[in-house]
Order: structure tokens, then C-alpha cells, then sequence
């Protein structure tokens, strides 16, 4: 069941993803070589709760952290540890917040120091993928356009995406209908409606789509070893267009 979401319930949605992108910021002021997850981890979570809200992923199913962190050839949900990045790494952080009752969601790749072509290539076109997307979420539109509009980028970019891992609504819990695959066909999948609210998240590789699950039970990687890149919005469908509820894009500059 498709939740939607009053004018008024997308304003404080908008507060909770306004934390989330000062969240990013902080984030990001930090990373670099020789910094560790564990010490990421620590600073947002600190930083979620000094502003009255919770870490959404902590308790996750028993997810044991305030971030996922996901280096080079894994795709997302890394638990941060206390290994330090290192130049040339290729990062995905994820976080979301929940701020009176409302969860906001998104994820920024970071690039670590001088980084390789190729690292470069999959982050820029993992977030022009992701910006694609935005102008489809218009009332009248359907989920696959889409995913037509962030497959097209990423095909046409030699990048595949990880086509088992999807997309989300969001609101009051993390995860809520629809699915939203980051490939589709136009004009095809559930209808897009004012007040619905979507995480939107390209998972992206310089491979294959293949990905298989850790021995923590929690860390999804690439089979073949590629790089793997991950970058989210949460969105909402609104009368007026797009509403980027989390315009970490605004602020914060990946390298
Ligand atoms: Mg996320
Ligand atoms: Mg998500």
C-alpha cells in the first residue's frame, strides 16, 4: 500500500532530510585518508541525537551502526569498522535519519584523495543518474519512467546497474511501497501521485550486476570485483514538481 503524504507531513519530512544533508556535510568535512568508518559512524550518530532525532538504521534489523559505509567493490550496507580509507578508495556512505517520526534517507559516494579515472567516471555518472530521475517525479508519471531515466545514464555511461537492489517509498518507516527499480520502461508501473515520497538510489558498477551478501550477513559486494557506486535522494511527488527532500548535491562537493 502506496502511503501518501499531506503538505504539511512533506514540510516536517523536509526538516528531517534537512538534518540528513547537514549529516552528509559533517560527513564529508571528515573523510579522507587515514580516517576510519568507526570514527564517521560516531560523529553522525552524536550528531543525530544533539538534534532530538534517532539514527534510523541503528536496530535496523539488528543493523549495528548509524551508517553504512561501503568501500570500493561493495555496493552498500557496510558496517563501519576500523579500517582507515585509503587514497584512491571509492566510498559510499549511507545514512538516514528519523525526526519526529519521520524518516529521511540518502547517500552520497565519496571519492578518496586522487582517485582513478574510472572511480571518477562511476561516481559523476551514478549522481547524473540520480539527477535524471528527478525531473520524472511529476504527478501522472510512473515508477518505471523512472527507472528509464537513470538506466538510460548509466548505460549510456558503459556502467551497469545492480538490478537486485532497489529503491523505496519512505515516511514513517524506512521502507514502504513502491519498489523503485533503477530501470524500467516509460509509461510502465504504479502511477505517480502528489504527497507520495521515494528513495531513489542508483546502485551502480564498472562490472557486472552480479552481487552476492558477506559473512556478517550484511554487506553486499560486486562478484566480479568492480567498483560499485550508490548515491540517494529522498523525494517527494508534489503539485508543484520534484521536492528534493535531501539536496545534499547543493552543498555538499564530493571531490
Ligand atoms: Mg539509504
Ligand atoms: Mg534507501
Amino acid at each position: 500500500m502506496i502511503v501518501t503524504k499531506s503538505p504539511a507531513e512533506l514540510d516536517a519530512m523536509a526538516e528531517s532530510g534537512d538534518l540528513l544533508v547537514r549529516v552528509h556535510e559533517l560527513i564529508t568535512s571528515m573523510v579522507g585518508p587515514g580516517v576510519t568508518p568507526l570514527e564517521l559512524d560516531r560523529a553522525a550518530e552524536e550528531m543525530i541525537r544533539s538534534e532530538g532525532a534517532v539514527p534510523s538504521f541503528k536496530g535496523f534489523h539488528g543493523y549495528p551502526a548509524s551508517l553504512c559505509i561501503s568501500p570500493n567493490d561493495m555496493v552498500v550496507h557496510g558496517i563501519p569498522d576500523k579500517r582507515a580509507f585509503v587514497e584512491g578508495d571509492i566510498v559510499s556512505i549511507d545514512c538516514g535519519v528519523t525526526l519526529g517520526g519521520w524518516v529521511a534517507d540518502a547517500a552520497v559516494t565519496h571519492l578518496i584523495g586522487e582517485v582513478s579515472d574510472e572511480a571518477r567516471h562511476l561516481s559523476d555518472k551514478t549522481l547524473e543518474s540520480l539527477l535524471a530521475a528527478v525531473p520524472q517525479c511529476v504527478p501522472g508519471n510512473r515508477i518505471g519512467d523512472i527507472g528509464h531515466a537513470v538506466q538510460t545514464v548509466v548505460e549510456d555511461a558503459g556502467l551497469t546497474i545492480v538490478t537486485s537492489l532497489v529503491g523505496h517509498g519512505v515516511g514513517r518507516s524506512m521502507h514502504e511501497d513502491p519498489q523503485v527499480p533503477n530501470y524500467g520502461k516509460p509509461g510502465r508501473g504504479a502511477r505517480l501521485t502528489a504527497g507520495m515520497v521515494l528513495a531513489i538510489e542508483p546502485m551502480v558498477t564498472t562490472g557486472e550486476a552480479d552481487v552476492y551478501t558477506g559473512d556478517d550477513n550484511w554487506a553486499i559486494s560486486t562478484v566480479d570485483g568492480s567498483l560499485a557506486a550508490h548515491q540517494e535522494f529522498t523525494i517527494a511527488i508534489t503539485a508543484d514538481g520534484p521536492r528534493v527532500l535531501t539536496p545534499w548535491h547543493e552543498s555538499v562537493k564530493t571531490p
